[in-house]
């Protein structure tokens, strides 16, 4: 079989421990012997980035804004014990939020279903794609403990002088107050990935906060999404038959619950936190959960949810088998390189992806999984395999159906 060819390079960032092992068995069993891989290669891996000061990363965050496309390997965010651990010059900040910051993106989330793993919530036919705010509110929040009576005030100061004054309350005894902000800029890339990841996947998008309650914080957030609606992308959504729905908080909550799935669910920054934890958990398994980073201007990075796995790698390095899902490092690479050919018009590619999909949810579904899934699962007397194994399995119903 002659292989797929690619015209642009996927930005490839590889990363750490376990996660590091099953990169390289999917790219030799799963891709390099159907595809003419191309890719630009960073080695984000501890060591590395360490090696680097870090720049390795930035470096990869710009190639992935330049060439629109980049598949990331989990990596370690290192903490006081990996300082030690990997002997690092510096405690490197998370791979993850700097490139999202050069990217300016938006975090969406989705599980991967399949029959025999069945949400908590017997409704859910079809994913909820999670779209988290990262950006402000609580977590750039100010706080202070009131030790007694006394005033409390916003204070805005303007460039000019200006004074710009709101009571919070008269203390009349101990207490607490946090002050919080965000920007309309965050909000209006917020919006826009949303809108575009909406159009680009074809789910209708919803987006809920406390609006009633909070006339200006929220209220900013509900006007700019209406405005970036109306003046950017409501034709598109016409066209593509799809809906916008803004709703309260409360009443998206109540609703998502009683939803059949299949739609985008844009929260502000701690609803997000907080839902995406409940839709995931509700959903079976982190390690069926996919991830990909969206910039306002159409550039995406495609992950897998999960981190790098690290108590599995021990075991792998003790020379012990692992059974390690790497289901959502596979459409991690898949959504890649659909997006790959969608951009550079490679059917062959997209197809290609879509087949690779199928077999990873096709090997699942005939009772072939991890041992994660296969304590989980509905389908009686699963097939538990190794790291490998698993991934030789999803090859083999791979060449069946190219
Ligand atoms: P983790 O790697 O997600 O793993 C936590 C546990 O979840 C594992 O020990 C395992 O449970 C289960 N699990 C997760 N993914 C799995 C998979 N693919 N297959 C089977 N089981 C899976 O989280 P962590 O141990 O808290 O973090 C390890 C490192 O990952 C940290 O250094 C953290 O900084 C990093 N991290 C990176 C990212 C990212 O790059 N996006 C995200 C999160 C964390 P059992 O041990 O019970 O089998
Ligand atoms: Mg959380």
């Amino acid at each position: 079989m002659e292989k797929i060819k690619m015209t642009t390079p996927l930005v490839e960032m590889d990363g750490d421990e376990m996660t590091r092992i099953l990169w390289q068995m999917i790219k030799d069993e799963l891709l390099l012997p159907f595809i003419d891989l191309k890719t630009e290669y960073y080695d984000l891996g501890l060591q590395h980035r360490n090696e680097t000061d870090d720049q390795v990363t930035v470096d990869s965050a710009n190639a992935a804004k330049k060439y629109g496309v980049a598949v990331k390997c989990a990596t370690i965010t290192p903490n006081a014990a990996r300082v030690k651990e990997y002997n690092l010059k510096e405690m490197w900040k998370s791979p993850n939020g700097t490139i999202r910051a050069i990217m300016d993106g938006t975090v969406f989330r989705a599980p991967i279903v399949v029959k025999g793993i069945e949400p908590c919530v017997k409704n859910w036919k079809k994913p909820i794609t999670l779209a988290r705010h990262a950006y402000g509110d609580v977590y750039k929040g100010v706080e202070m403990k009131v030790p007694g009576a006394g005033k409390a005030e916003l204070v805005f100061t303007a460039e000019d002088g200006t004074v710009t004054k709101e009571l919070i309350h008269e203390f009349q005894g101990p207490g607490i107050i946090q002050g919080m902000h965000n920007l309309n800029a965050s909000i209006y890339s917020f919006a826009r990935s949303c809108f575009k990841y909406a159009l680009d996947t074809k789910q209708d998008l919803w987006f809920g906060t406390k609006d009633t309650i909070s006339k200006k914080y929220d209220h900013t957030f509900k006007d700019i999404f209406q405005e970036v609606y109306e003046e950017e992308f409501q034709e598109k959504f016409k066209e593509a038959g799809l809906t916008y729905f803004y709703t309260l908080i409360d009443d998206a909550v109540a609703r998502v619950m009683k939803a059949e799935g299949g739609f985008i669910w844009a929260c502000k920054n701690y609803d997000g936190d907080v839902m995406s934890d409940m839709v995931s958990s509700a959903f079976g398994s982190l390690a069926m959960m996919t991830s990909v980073l969206v910039s306002p201007d159409g550039k995406y990075e495609y992950e897998a949810a999960h981190g790098t796995v690290q108590r599995h790698y021990y075991k792998h390095l003790a020379g012990e088998k692992t059974s390690t899902n790497s289901v959502a490092t596979i459409f991690a690479w898949t959504g890649a390189l659909r997006k790959r050919g969608e951009l550079d018009s490679l059917k062959d590619l997209s197809d290609f992806a879509d087949k690779l999909e199928a077999a990873t949810i096709h090997t699942i579904e005939s009772g072939k999984m991890t041992k994660d899934l296969a304590l989980i699962t509905s389908i009686e007397n699963p097939t538990v395999l190794d790291s490998r194994e698993f991934i030789l399995a999803v090859r083999e119903e791979l060449e069946k159906s190219l």
